[in-house]
């Protein structure tokens, strides 16, 4: 039995006080909900702040980036134990805009992957294809070369991992994939964790979509088999729109 996930990705938004603000304002559009989990990915910078305010609820804090080491000289990075300390409980891995614009490899992410496990933090692994490569028929192709090379070599006893199928395309465009296409690519996700992690484990994981995620969407995504969840950008930094998407249940 999955259970429903909405991550929320803040990026390179919100100060402090806004961060505060959207929890002040959010936690109280959310109570009561029940059987979803919810996670709100802040900056480093505000993740002290959002951890404090979240005291109390349901609601859980994640990382959007972490790096491979445990602690050293490594200028600028943030190992699992640090993101754990600051009280996190999941870490994004391998966005899109970490692969495009920061130059993150495949095998960047499966060593920022097996850390984030033996740190004891939930990796939420994205993974997606570009318009180019969906319009030359290879999208299937890509995730596949993806999901094979960032799984590489893990071992897993838990689901403790969340996968995010995120067309490139469809983040922060406003044109989301088709219910019917996330699902065919989550159902060809899942088929892949099988193969790598065994069917038991693949049963059990969350697959979320993400791109150009929406109140008005989030219904339909979800209603398809094997979509768990959404992660969400654009419409998570407003704690009305981010709690209507938490309530995708109710009419
Ligand atoms: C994202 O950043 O992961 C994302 C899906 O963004 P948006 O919801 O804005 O498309």
């Amino acid at each position: 039995m999955r259970t429903p996930l909405l991550v929320a990705n803040w990026k390179m938004n919100k100060q402090i006080a806004e961060a505060q603000a959207f929890a002040e304002d959010f936690l109280p559009r959310v109570q009561g909900v029940k059987d979803v989990e919810i996670v709100i990915c802040p900056p480093f910078t505000a993740l002290e702040a959002v951890r404090r305010s979240l005291q109390g609820s349901l609601v859980k804090l994640g990382a959007q980036d972490v790096f491979w080491e445990e602690k050293g000289a490594y200028t600028g990075e943030v190992s699992p134990s640090m993101l754990l300390d600051a009280g996190c409980s999941y870490v994004i891995i391998g966005h899109s805009e970490r692969r495009q614009i920061l130059g993150e490899r495949d095998v960047d992410i499966n060593r920022k992957l097996k850390a984030a496990l033996e740190g004891g933090l939930t990796p939420i692994l994205c993974v997606g294809e570009t318009l180019q490569e969906r319009e030359n028929n290879r999208a299937l192709e890509i995730v596949k070369g993806q999901i094979n090379e960032d799984l590489q070599g893990l071992r897993l006893e838990e689901p403790n991992l969340v996968v995010a199928y995120e067309p490139v395309w469809a983040i922060g465009t406003g044109v989301n994939a088709s219910p019917d296409d996330a699902q065919e690519m989550i159902g060809f996700i899942r088929s892949l964790l099988a193969r790598n992690l065994g069917k038991t484990l693949a049963d059990e994981i969350c697959i979320l979509y993400g791109g150009s995620v929406k109140p008005e969407n989030t219904a339909q995504f979800m209603a398809e088999a094997d979509v768990d969840g959404a992660l969400v950008g654009g419409a998570s930094l407003q704690a009305e729109s981010m709690a209507r998407i938490v309530r995708f249940k109710e009419p």
